[in-house]
């Protein structure tokens, strides 16, 4: 057997020894055609078998360029050594018991440190999951049983997740829901604030909502309010100023439970530990996932003690939620945030990127918007001279950047938004050159 090595000893450089992808990953792809499931598509086709700092390697021996950190998940960088080190360790002592069965030190530990950090000082408790799906799954269910009622607010954009109930809540169509329903009921949907389209101040975006909310569902019948605080898969929509927060204050008068799903914004991706902090609001429940473990499968659900705690015994778990392997990756990769200072690290590689397409925007008009925060950005692209959307530019960019050795992924209702989730551990130099990368594609586009 080959010793493949990821981590930061990789060296961190882009080199392509064949084409993207090269024979080796062509030959996986087909073997993955007649295999797995059409369904689960891939962005970019090539054979990864080693990651780490900010460049993964496949196959055929190419270095890429990682802008995508396996969607804001490796936020630590790939297999970060603490992470690898606390994983070695909890599988040689033990690799599974059922939290709910036999339960272990690791899992209290993680609940410990989610409750002293995720947003507000009051009493919270946390439970742990697999999936950022499967919290906000029981983030609803938590909701539901503490308020004894049923209805769920969700978002024009929304991503929530694949699962029958998130699928519902997610808003777009193709291709996260077309031909899979029925879907579950008791899901209303409101327009959000949008600054780049709707021109509305969070004050007045939050009217529009809050209107609706009480026109169509009535607060009697709404167990929760749940957002993402800058909209992911819809394309890094980050709402006006007021938003997030006049929509907290009405939950709070109305006895509706106000989550923010923080699964893709958390863990110090926007430039601090959780973007619900930028805007003061303290969130009644906070789903957590992707940047959690370094790479591990994780989630959680964490929230006010009383509310939290309305749940009877049993009603809560799952087989394998809380992996003691997952909240051994997750107590490092946590730690890992705080020792390297990577809230810091997160708020210059947004200055980077802004400074960087800033300058480009100056002489591109299909540059929309640049937004984001911190080291979670995006660039919405238009058509010259409009706002309408550039898919094809959008997706010309990416293949491009793909095949020059650079992991770029898309999002956004219309799919004309190029986001960048770079490792926190990705050095300027690699960023930079990964960036021109993407702006020599779209030059030529
Ligand atoms: C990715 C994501 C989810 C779903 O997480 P999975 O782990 O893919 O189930 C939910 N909410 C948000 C905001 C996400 O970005």
């Amino acid at each position: 057997m080959t010793e493949l090595v990821g981590g930061p000893s990789l060296p961190q450089e882009r080199k392509l020894v064949t084409s993207i992808p090269g024979p080796k990953s062509q030959e996986m792809m087909a073997r993955k055609n007649a295999a797995v499931a059409a369904g689960v598509g891939v962005a970019l086709p090539v054979s990864i078998v080693a990651a780490g700092g900010g460049v993964m390697v496949d196959a055929d021996g190419n270095s890429l360029i990682d802008l995508g950190s396996g969607i804001a998940v490796t936020g630590v960088g790939n297999s970060a050594p603490a992470v690898v080190e606390a994983v070695i360790n909890q599988v040689q002592a033990f690799t599974h018991t059922c939290f709910t069965v036999t339960p272990y030190d690791g899992y209290v530990k993680v609940a410990e440190k989610l409750n002293e950090l995720t947003p507000g000082d009051h009493e919270k408790r946390s439970a742990l999951f697999n999936s950022g799906a499967e919290a906000v799954e029981n983030a609803i269910k938590i909701a539901r049983h503490f308020t004894k009622k049923n209805g769920v607010v969700v978002f024009d954009h929304a991503y929530h997740g694949r699962t029958n109930l998130t699928m519902g809540m997610t808003a777009k169509n193709i291709p996260y829901k077309d031909g899979f329903g029925p879907f579950a009921p008791e899901v209303y949907r409101v327009p959000t604030s949008y600054p780049f389209r709707d021109g509305l101040s969070g004050a007045e975006a939050a009217k529009v909502a809050l209107t609706q909310i009480e026109k169509q569902v009535g607060a009697g019948n709404l167990a929760a309010i749940i957002i993402e605080p800058i909209q992911g898969e819809g394309g890094f929509i980050a709402p006006a100023e007021g938003f997030l927060p006049a929509l907290q204050a009405w939950a709070t008068e109305n006895n509706v439970v106000f989550i923010l799903d923080e699964v893709q914004t958390g863990f110090a991706r926007t430039g601090d530990l959780f973007a619900a902090n930028h805007e003061g609001v303290v969130p009644d429940m906070v789903t957590t996932a992707k940047g959690i473990a370094g790479g591990l499968p994780l989630s959680a659900v964490t929230g006010r003690a009383e509310i939290m705690d309305s749940a009877h015994a049993g009603g809560l778990g799952g087989t394998y939620a809380g992996s003691p392997i997952a909240c051994a990756a997750a107590l490092a990769t946590i730690d890992t945030y705080e020792k390297e200072n990577l809230t810091e690290r997160a708020r210059e590689i947004g200055a980077i990127i802004d400074e960087f397409f800033g300058e480009i925007a100056k002489n591109d008009d299909r540059i929309g918007e640049i937004r984001g925060r911190g080291a979670l950005k995006a660039i919405e692209f238009v058509e010259s001279g409009s706002k309408n959307p550039n898919a094809a530019l959008t997706g010309a960019i990416a293949k491009q950047a793909g095949e020059q050795g650079v992991i770029v992924l898309t999002c956004g209702t219309y799919g004309n938004v190029v986001r960048f989730l770079p490792p926190l551990s990705i050095s300027d130099e690699l960023l930079r050159e990964g960036l021109q990368v993407v702006a020599d594609a779209l030059a030529a586009n």
